[in-house]
């Protein structure tokens, strides 16, 4: 049985039609969806019992079940951890911002890239989340927070390009107009640098921004964070990032974790100058989250600044991102990790 959340309006109108019934009932479906948020068949009231019946039989209805919410008492972030039908655990972050709420989602059930700093790869990949299964993260928050949703990262667990068909599927879901209509402008799709899935992303002719985690200025160094360096060299990834920015003209997100004595001296920070030069995107430092199974460690706040002055000073577009939640356990996938271990003592 297909998860009905995955269906585009088109794809639900045919199918209806092959059930036998009328088209214009698709819309009114969609809508109990993907508008009103319903997660029961019984609860679409203007669609007749004899329909619901036959939606009940040939369609899932795809929920999650919310295991934990850790709210933070510095700010008014939110950690939603939430368990698939078959018994995985996924997690999300909800975070207050002046321009609107933001949701960061997870693609997938772990990761198999390897990044040496983060907490979702420890134990490999389980498997690719479903478009519905995306999506319904964010309608659950919007559920339990009652507040509407407005920019969607997909910065959680997984890697968005290991999982491209469900991932685009997903953006186009939740930016159709018909259902919760996020502008596309609010989505941002973050890769550790699979530069085809960069360059087939590109030709999608959607709007959404690109976030590429660089983290290193050179081959050599970028091979010791991250095994996908092995794959894609940093210059084939600059490429890809101007195809984008090229075919799209939205400025790419260089995403650059600062990791104390690794990567965050004056001489990275002036190679990173001359590799972004000419190029069209901005550099977001993050203060490296500790991974208690790891021992890197995050830059003082001294050489945060001095790697962000000397940016800014060479014409470099320079942000620090703004740590949300910090008390609420720290980097991707460690909520999981947590609670896989101290409900099973076995890792899923
Ligand atoms: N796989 C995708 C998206 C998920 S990770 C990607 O690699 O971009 C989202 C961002 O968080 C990436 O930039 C990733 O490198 C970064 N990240 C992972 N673990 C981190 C940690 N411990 N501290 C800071 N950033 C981390």
């Amino acid at each position: 049985m297909d998860e009905i959340k995955s269906r585009s309006l088109t794809e639900l109108q045919d199918e209806l039609i092959a059930l036998k019934e009328p088209k214009y009932r698709a819309k009114q479906i969609y809508e109990w969806l993907h508008v009103k948020l319903v997660n029961d068949f019984d609860e679409m009231s203007n669609i007749p019992a004899s329909l619901r019946e036959k939606l009940k039989e040939n369609y899932i209805l795809t929920k999650l079940k919310t295991v934990r919410v850790s709210e933070s008492k510095i700010d008014s972030t939110k950690k939603f951890l939430f368990e698939t039908s078959d018994g995985n655990y996924i997690e999300s972050v909800w975070m207050q911002y002046h321009h609107g709420n933001s949701v960061c989602i997870s693609s997938q059930i772990g990761c198999r890239m390897g990044c040496r700093f983060c907490a979702s790869t420890i134990d490999g990949l389980v498997r690719s989340l479903s478009s519905a299964e995306m999506l319904e993260q964010i309608y659950e928050i919007t559920r339990i927070t009652g507040e509407r949703v407005s920019n969607v990262v997909v910065m959680g667990m997984g890697e968005p390009m290991d999982n491209y068909d469900n991932v685009v599927k997903f953006v186009k879901l939740l930016t159709c107009e018909e259902g919760l209509n996020i502008s596309q402008r609010n989505v941002t799709v973050s890769t550790c640098g699979i530069v085809p899935g960069i360059k087939k992303l590109a030709d999608e002719n959607l709007q959404i921004t690109l976030a590429l985690s660089l983290h290193a200025p050179n081959d050599e160094k970028r091979r010791e964070l991250m095994p996908i360096a092995n794959s894609y060299s940093v210059e084939e990834c600059l490429a890809a990032c101007d195809y984008y920015f090229e075919k799209t003209k939205r400025r790419i997100s260089f995403e650059y974790a600062l990791v104390s004595g690794v990567n965050d001296n004056d001489k990275e920070a002036e190679e990173l100058i001359r590799l972004l030069k000419g190029h069209n995107g901005h550099v977001n430092l993050i203060p490296v989250n500790p991974v208690k199974e790891r021992d890197y460690k995050r830059s003082d706040k001294a050489r945060i600044f001095a790697f962000q002055n000397k940016l800014e000073k060479n014409g470099i577009n320079v942000t620090i991102r703004r740590e949300m939640g910090r008390d609420i356990d720290g980097a991707c996938g460690q909520l999981r990790r947590t609670h896989n271990e101290e409900t099973s003592g076995v890792q899923k």
